[in-house]
């Protein structure tokens, strides 16, 4: 096996028939690799073991409420934008057992909850956003005042291998948010695809020492200025289509002060107070803890599942629920995550992926939301949304 390393920002070219090379380098290194495939159709990121399992000729459809699978004209790997799933499923678990207890034959023990996995993860196909929002978790389960040992045994022997966005989706607004479509930190290896009649080959990067040494396990050649400057040029592009966005100047303050807006009641008329946007957001960390026993009496489990501010549950305190109504439901969220997140962690909780919109089942858009409460004409596409009926289920 070679020793040698690729300096960190060298970039080369890896063809697209290596990549096997590099999940075979995880391989040896002990890593599962987490990746995207299809399922359910859709783009979901699950294990993986070969270059096989990847999307190959797969995109989507993208729009408030609507999410279709559509076969490609070529066969990129990675031609898809997001899919529903983020990688927060696999550091911030859905549910995880935090202990339980039996009693057997007059004894009465604890046992352990979940162990955590028996090998370290590669993440193939982290997009910018979503290295962004891994960030988002970090400053919030990692850095604060507490930190959450679930997540800590799953992100720190995390293996980041980003691609960059070449294209985006109707829906996607991280350029507004400053957090893609390039990925620029945060990752161990970063990868650009280009696609051509007579190539198909990967632009790849180290962004750290052991992503140097995995890299330099994979056959590449050394990239040339033009091979350099497509890439450049397809980021460039994917950012300029983006026709959502959020004006983040002033926005802490201008949300503050929408505290009575009209609009919440506009918006509360639409939501179903599903908690599907908070799902499906990647830097959602909301959380409770549920016991349960059985009927005999034997085993009592407690569970610590993914929470929701859009359950009435979720604010019952001494008695009963603060938040009764889905106006003040919504008012909190969207407070929450591009007003509060900015006093509580520096930055807001949204990093522009569009997934709340896509899979709102009444095509309920931030952007737009956000843009009315400022008295903002809303973003193009969502207004072309609203006209042509973005989604039947608006
Ligand atoms: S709020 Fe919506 S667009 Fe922003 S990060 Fe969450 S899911 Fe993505
Ligand atoms: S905004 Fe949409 S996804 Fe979120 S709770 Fe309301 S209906 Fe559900």
């Amino acid at each position: 096996m070679p020793t040698n390393e690729i300096p960190l920002g060298t970039q080369v070219v890896v063809d697209a028939g290596a990549l096997g090379q590099l999940l075979a380098a995880l391989h040896r290194r002990g890593y599962q690799i987490i990746g995207p495939t299809i399922r359910d159709s859709a783009v979901v990121y699950d294990s993986i073991e070969s270059t096989e399992d990847l999307p190959a000729g797969w995109t989507a459809e993208h729009g408030a409420g609507l999410y279709r699978l559509l076969k490609r004209d070529d066969q990129a790997l990675f031609g898809y934008v997001i899919g529903p799933g983020s990688w927060k499923q696999f550091l911030h678990p859905p549910e995880v057992a935090l202990s339980s207890a039996s009693r057997e034959d007059g004894a009465f023990r604890i046992l352990p909850g979940d162990a955590p996995p028996a090998s370290p993860r590669a993440f193939l196909g982290v997009r910018a956003c979503e290295l962004a929002a891994i960030a988002r978790q970090d400053r919030i389960l990692l850095e604060d005042r507490y930190v959450d040992s679930i997540y800590r045994q799953r992100r720190e022997n995390a293996f980041l291998i980003a691609v960059h966005c070449t294209d985006s989706a109707p829906t996607c607004f991280c350029a507004s948010m400053e957090t893609g479509p390039k990925a620029e930190s945060g990752f161990d290896i970063a990868l650009a695809e280009i696609v051509e009649p007579d190539r198909h080959v990967f632009l790849a990067e180290a962004g750290t020492a052991r992503g140097g040494e995995v890299l330099a396990e994979v056959e590449h050649t050394r990239s040339n200025a033009e091979t350099r400057a497509k890439v450049q040029r397809a980021v460039a592009q994917a950012s300029s289509k983006q026709s959502r966005r959020i004006d983040t100047a002033g926005l802490r303050e201008a949300l503050y002060d929408a505290f009575d807006s009209p609009r919440w009641e506009k918006v509360a008329a639409r939501c179903l107070a599903c908690a599907n946007c908070t799902m499906v957001c990647p830097t959602c960390f909301c959380i409770t803890v549920e016991d349960s026993g059985d009927v005999s009496g034997h085993r009592a489990d407690r569970r610590r599942k993914w929470d929701s501010c859009f359950s009435q549950t979720f604010s019952y305190i001494h008695g009963g629920s603060v938040r009764l109504s889905a106006k003040s439901r919504y008012r909190q969220w969207l407070t929450h995550k591009l007003a509060a997140w900015i006093d509580q962690f520096g930055a807001p909780g949204c990093v522009g992926c569009g997934r709340c919109i896509t899979w709102c089942p009444v095509g309920i858009d931030i952007t737009e939301e956000t843009a009315a409460l400022r008295g903002q004409e809303p973003p193009a596409a969502a207004q072309q949304g609203a006209n042509h009926g973005d989604a039947s289920a608006r």
